[in-house]
């Protein structure tokens, strides 16, 4: 997506973030599990991540919408691909001959 078409209202900015924060989160978590173990270890904390996730919805969700700009992108144009050349009608003896090898 380009950054052109993104809406910049508040809604969209909070739901933006959430990309990035769920990657800081696994970060602070590893480093957590690295450096302190024993509570912190990975498999105790990763519901952290759901709960970054779903406070940054709930953010969204209640945040203003002013100014919001539905980013639907234009429909891509496919060009519809050239016929195949048609065998000649009375195709020449060579035409014929390259078509039997
Ligand atoms: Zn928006």
């Amino acid at each position: 997506m380009s950054i052109q078409g993104r809406c910049r209202c508040q809604s969209c900015t909070i739901r933006g973030l959430t990309g990035p924060a769920i990657v800081i989160t696994i970060g602070v978590l590893f480093l957590l599990h690295e450096t302190q173990g024993g509570h912190f270890d990975f498999q105790n904390t990763w519901p952290v991540i759901l709960l970054v996730i779903g406070l940054l919805q709930l953010a969204s969700a209640f945040s203003s919408r002013e100014g919001h700009v539905d980013s639907q992108p234009p429909a891509p144009v496919v060009p519809t691909p050239p016929a195949p050349p048609a065998p000649p009608v009375n195709p020449p003896q060579s035409y014929l001959a390259s078509r039997e090898q």
